[in-house]
């Protein structure tokens, strides 16, 4: 079993801390979990409520099959959605056994919460819910009065210290921008991360639910929260490699009687997206979509050729986020105004291995499949040498290219 004791509030050197002891009886680890932030939102957190750390531990609770108890009360529509619809939908994708949410009281509260929330990355996704939701024709219930911070796995989790480094200097770069556009940004963290150690699921796993937690921790402020688009709703299906497609799903069943999740941008693919957003003067100061940090602190292969260490520009313009976002705004013919964001130099060196693995891959994931459909609907042309090395990602033997490769360079 998991269980999770009644959750109480502390501040602590000028922080506020949401705090429950969990016990995880399959991995004997009791530990305290918590989400902290500012004193202005401290005042938010819900020690009312559990639904933060059940709705965090669930898939924890799923892999290992134990029921989850919780000495403490649950939202009654969170309690009823996660037990006939979360359960089922994460069972069925993991290809695991159902567990049992047992809580010792189901509750209906008011806590009269104000504000529309969105997640602001800087990327592509965020940029478009955030130029979406503040715009005069939105309608005024859902404009934006928030923007959030996470740190609860986005920027790694095998090195502590230099995960902290880089939600650290990140936090600067979207604090500028918060300040630019006049809405309050508000950044909680989490060790929710700890509780996954024992586990195999990777960040992109888990990202939708760990998110969505880390929201509902502060549902005395949150009315409603937009969490960006991933994919568009059409491409839903059950995943287990990558959930993102299930949001459409997930996010309304994770809404409780204060907090109403709400994906942004359903109708709309990245690539559409950038397309909409890429004439837009915030956007090309500030756009930020790299995932170097991610891959260092994570310890991820990015191929031989992609020095992200020695990095000038504000995108790293090596990793594959990096590389997506700009082979786009190449096919639609926008490179040259992200000269000062990127380092275009270095893209179009990598461009045609990066187009290889578009076509490579375009069948396996949407994220592929989007920009080479991009590419085609404009003529973009696609050289010999892209289409060859395709053949590398299709039939998935890219370390050993990537071993020929470096033995090449090493003999050069
Ligand atoms: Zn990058």
């Amino acid at each position: 079993m998991i269980i999770i004791n009644k959750p109480f509030i502390e501040t602590r050197y000028g922080k506020v801390y949401l705090k429950a002891m969990v016990t995880d009886e399959c991995n004997r680890l009791s530990e305290t979990c918590y989400f902290v932030t500012e004193e202005d939102y401290g005042k938010y957190f819900c020690d009312e409520v559990s639904d933060a750390f059940v709705t965090g531990l669930l898939l924890p609770a799923l892999q290992s099959n134990q029921d989850i108890i919780v000495k403490g009360a649950i939202s009654e529509k969170l309690y009823f959605n996660l037990t006939i619809t979360i359960v089922f939908i994460l069972s069925k994708a993991f290809n695991y056994k159902p567990i049992k949410i047992i809580p010792e009281k189901i509750v209906r509260m008011n806590f009269n919460s104000f504000a529309v929330g969105t997640g602001c990355s800087l990327g592509i996704d965020s940029f478009s819910t955030i130029i979406k939701h503040t715009a005069d024709d939105c309608p005024d219930s859902y404009k934006l009065s928030h923007l959030t911070y996470f740190n609860v796995g986005a920027h790694g989790e095998k090195e502590t210290e230099m995960v902290n480094k880089s939600f650290q200097n990140d936090l600067i770069k979207i604090k500028e921008f918060a300040e630019e556009i006049k809405l309050p940004l508000i950044t909680v963290e989490s060790n929710l991360p700890v509780f996954f150690r024992s586990y195999s699921f990777n960040f992109n796993q888990t990202h939708v639910i760990r998110n969505m937690s880390m929201v509902l921790s502060l549902q005395k402020l949150f009315r409603k929260y937009i969490y960006s688009s991933g994919y568009p709703v059409s491409e839903i299906h059950l995943s287990s490699v990558d959930p993102t497609y299930m949001e459409g799903l997930l996010q309304p069943n994770l809404s409780t009687e204060n907090t109403e999740l709400i994906v942004g941008g359903p109708n709309l693919s990245r690539a559409e997206k950038a397309n909409e957003i890429c004439d837009n003067n915030l956007v090309q100061k500030h756009l930020y979509v790299c995932v170097k940090d991610l891959a260092i602190n994570n310890k991820m292969n990015l191929g031989p050729w992609v020095k992200i260490q020695d990095v000038e520009k504000r995108n790293c313009s090596g990793c594959d986020k990096c590389l997506r976002t700009l082979l786009v705004f190449e096919i639609i013919g926008k490179l040259d105004e992200y000269n000062e964001l990127f380092d275009l130099p270095k893209y179009h060196s990598l461009k045609k291995l990066f187009m290889a693995k578009v076509i490579g891959l375009k069948n396996k994931s949407f994220v592929f499949k989007d920009v080479y459909s991009l590419a085609i609907k404009n003529n973009y042309k696609i050289s010999f040498l892209s289409r060859l090395l395709s053949l590398v990602y299709k039939f998935g033997i890219v370390n050993l290219f990537y071993k020929i490769v470096l033995k090449f360079k090493n003999n050069s």
